[in-house]
């Protein structure tokens, strides 16, 4: 056995980051030692050969790699607090309580988690700490409310809409005072025995080969967070009247939002103190947007969807889930294929899906288009199989966000109006006529005249050839026809909602704690 006595474990999940982060800091406080691990998880991590795209079962490269740069990045900056990181491997709960075992600690902090997989694997950890007479320390550091408290304020049910979850949100108890953004240094680092411990591993370290992929411009860890939010609240005017959904999804150099999601899903960046951020903005101009459409009510959009999905059983599919409307939705594999590998033939969805496959983010507008294309608009398939897509690809995939955004998108539940489609043709040329962004996305249609960018196999032999893109050869023919297909998505639609299962929560509310 190590170090005994005063040593605690700071074990990061999410929360990679120094800045408001309650349980570094408690973990910290009066300890001796304190050892600062991170348990690389195959359930995550380890290569699968039979996924659709480089990377784990769970997750594509390009999170993976993020992921790696946040570790990197924290690793850094624990080593300039007289720290380090200590990365382990393996199921995560056995090894911790390995770890607790070898090193005697007294203490375990770590930010609370509501996705089900750590509320699992919480419970787990804690039936050993309680056995063993360890503290835990599990704070709410990742939202800005803490989901349990909303829900039991509201009876012990989610709020279903924006406005209500508002209400009883009201405004967060630790907005009075200042959020601890810096840490000055770190107790050391205990003796950790026999425990394997390593260094951060690469890409290649962890099985993947030389990679040959377009790679994500976005950088992770905690730094480059700081320095992105730092750069988003310095233009005070941009952010005073910021109004969504009034943004540009065509723009890609500088993209219309932040792009801070990636960030805020791993915790490189407290939501928190982004927030505190926009508020001391809010407070020195004299006009701002407001919630919904306000920068700080996209923070709030996030609350909004971690509560709902804490509360509510099966969440994250049709079946058993009592928000989400049972539409018989058509199960098509060579659609979907088609789909996801950007061969839908409208060039504007194709564009989307392939910055989601090289950048692993969209603008939320972006998303919104082939969300309903695959769903409610166009192809009339399972909006399950897409969330899993994006849940794949996307670098700021996160469970409540991105199951909560599909149950939108695909009117199955908090949006109703499902006569309202996104068109594969008019939404995108309404801010991008040139069609600039598809050019860039999808270089095989750069010649393609403005006239016939949205529409490409309308354009005369003569003018496919001069572009040097033969529809049907070069790049496909539309999959289905937008307004025959459309119209029968609707007529399902209309089918479906008529029979108006209604919502109901168990009998006796779940207990939150
Ligand atoms: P900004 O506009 O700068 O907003 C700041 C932050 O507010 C975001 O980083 C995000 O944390 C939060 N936010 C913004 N919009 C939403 C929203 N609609 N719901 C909840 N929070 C929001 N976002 C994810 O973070 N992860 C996902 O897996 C995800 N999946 C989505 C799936 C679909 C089908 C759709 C339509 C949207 C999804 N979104 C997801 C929501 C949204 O598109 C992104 O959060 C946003 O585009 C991220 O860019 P940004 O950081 O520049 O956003």
């Amino acid at each position: 056995m190590a170090a005994s006595g005063s040593g605690s474990i700071m074990w990061f999940r999410k929360g990679l980051r120094i800045h408001d982060n309650p349980a570094l800091e408690y973990a910290s406080k009066g300890s001796d030692f304190v050892y600062p691990v991170f348990v690389i998880d195959p359930h995550y991590m380890e290569t699968d050969p039979k996924a659709f795209s480089p990377g784990s079962k769970l997750a594509g490269l390009n999170r993976i790699r993020f992921l790696l740069e946040s570790l990197v990045d924290l690793d850094t900056s624990l080593k300039k607090l007289g720290s380090r990181l200590l990365i382990s491997k393996g199921e995560p709960g056995q090894v911790l309580i390995q770890c607790l075992k070898e090193w005697g600690v007294k203490k375990l902090c770590f930010e609370h988690d509501t996705d089900p997989y750590y509320q699992a694997l919480d419970i787990k950890v804690k039936e050993y700490t309680s056995a063993a007479g360890i503290e835990v320390f599990s704070p709410v550091s990742h939202t800005l409310f803490n989901p349990a408290d909303i829900i039991q304020r509201n009876g012990g049910k989610p709020p279903l809409t924006y406005q209500s979850f508002l209400k009883l949100a009201g405004q967060p108890s630790w907005l009075s005072s200042p959020l601890l953004t810096s840490i000055s240094s770190l107790p050391p680092v205990g003796d950790v025995g026999s425990c394997e411990i390593s260094e951060v591993p690469t890409i290649k370290d962890l099985g993947y080969g030389d990679i040959e992929q377009e790679w994500t411009p976005f950088r992770g860890g905690e730094s480059e967070a700081l320095k992105r939010l730092k750069e988003s609240v310095s233009d005070k005017n941009w952010v005073a009247n910021f109004e969504k959904p009034k943004g540009n999804p065509s723009l890609f150099v500088k993209p219309a939002t932040t792009v801070l999601s990636p960030y805020l899903k791993f915790g490189c960046l407290s939501s928190r103190y982004f927030y505190q951020c926009l508020q001391d903005v809010y407070k020195n101009v004299q006009k701002h947007t407001s919630p919904p459409v306000s920068l700080a009510g996209q923070l709030l959009w996030r609350d909004f969807f971690y509560t709902v999905a804490f509360g509510t059983p099966n969440f994250d599919r049709m079946k058993g889930n009592k928000l989400c409307k049972q539409i018989p939705w058509n199960d098509d594999d060579e659609l979907l294929a088609a789909w996801r590998e950007a061969r839908t033939g409208y060039p504007w969805i194709d564009a989307i899906m392939v910055q989601l496959r090289t950048w692993g983010w969209m603008h939320h507008l972006a998303r919104h288009s082939v969300a309903c294309f695959l769903t409610r608009g166009d192809l009339f398939l399972h909006w399950e199989r897409g969330r899993d897509v994006f849940e794949r690809l996307l670098i700021d995939s996160d469970w409540a966000i991105n199951n909560g955004n599909w149950l939108w998108l695909s009117c199955s539940s908090f949006f109703y109006q499902y006569n309202r489609i996104y068109s594969p043709i008019s939404f995108g040329k309404k801010y991008d006529p040139n069609g600039n962004y598809i050019r860039h996305f999808l270089p095989v249609l750069k010649d393609m005249p403005k006239e016939y960018i949205y529409e490409p196999w309308t354009a005369p032999p003569g003018i496919q050839r001069k572009a040097k893109c033969i529809i049907g050869r070069d790049y496909p023919k539309p999959v289905v026809y937008h307004d025959s297909a459309s119209k029968e998505c609707k007529r399902k639609l209309a089918e479906a909602y008529a029979l108006k299962p209604k919502i109901e929560w168990p009998a006796e509310p779940r207990r939150f704690g």
